[in-house]
């Protein structure tokens, strides 16, 4: 697993502090680039790991063969075009064959695919790619809603717009019915 150069953060940040005009050593600023570097090695710790390995440690041999429906999974991550917040929830469905996964596993490896600059199109295939991919199941179907701060606090400044992608894969792209019970149970409140 890559570990970050945290000294090298730190500088970084000393001199952006510098280049926006403040003054990197006044006291409320002076342990800022240490507090951010220590703060980018949690915020980037999904850097070159494999979220498959946190699901397939974790197969169970069964036999159900009805949709699992796994709601609401919180999430922070870092939108790689302005490294500035993405907050939102993941929604997975996914049928089974032969196999499930721990609940808290998937939410495990949506920590870790979230943890890494991102986006939010690609973070939800790749939550979709890594379930079909380490449990092979029937079908599996992903839902992220998130709120990018990089439109909130800048540009066009829309705070509360809330962006949703979906990535289907195997039996849900091919039943109609089975698709939209998904969908149904997943924006149910
Ligand atoms: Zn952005």
């Amino acid at each position: 697993m890559a570990q970050p150069n945290k000294k090298q953060i730190q500088e970084s940040f000393a001199q952006i502090i510098a280049a926006i005009g403040d003054d990197s050593n006044r006291e409320g600023l002076k342990d800022t680039p240490k507090r951010i570097a220590c703060m980018y090695e949690e915020l980037f710790s999904g850097i070159g790991k494999d979220a498959r390995e946190a699901l397939k440690q974790h197969l169970t041999e069964d036999k159900h063969k009805e949709m699992i429906i796994l709601k609401d999974i919180p999430f922070y991550s870092m939108c790689e075009h302005h490294l500035l917040p993405f907050i939102g929830r993941a929604h997975i469905a996914y049928i089974p064959n032969g196999k499930i996964v721990g609940l808290s596993r998937l939410a495990e490896a949506v920590d870790i695919i979230s943890k890494k600059p991102q986006i939010q199109e690609r973070l939800t295939s790749e939550i979709a790619d890594t379930i079909d991919s380490a449990v092979k199941p029937y079908g599996v179907l992903v839902v992220v809603e998130c709120e990018h701060l990089c439109i909130s606090m800048r540009g066009t400044k829309k705070p509360g717009t809330t962006t949703v992608t979906s990535a289907i894969r195997g039996y849900f792209l091919k039943n109609d019915a089975t698709r939209q019970e998904a969908f149904a149970l997943i924006n149910k409140r």
